[in-house]
């Protein structure tokens, strides 16, 4: 699976990164970033909890 933030609605809170910080990482800005070009298997199921706990449903699967 591939994902990716859109930045217009995240608001850095930072619970992707905490969840799943093989994946997300805050940039410079605050905001949330993709660090991976395809998750692993072994991340999706930390994935998918990050996407469904996102306060802004700013994790979007591609
Ligand atoms: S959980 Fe959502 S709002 Fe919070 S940092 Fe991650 S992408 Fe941004």
């Amino acid at each position: 699976m591939k994902v990716t933030v859109n930045k217009d609605l995240c608001i850095g809170c930072g619970a992707c990164a905490a969840i799943c910080e093989d994946v997300f990482e805050l940039n410079d800005e605050g905001l949330s970033e993709v660090i991976v070009d395809k998750v692993s298997e072994d991340d999706e199921e930390s994935v998918k909890e990050a996407i469904e706990s996102c306060p802004t449903s700013a994790i979007e699967e591609a």
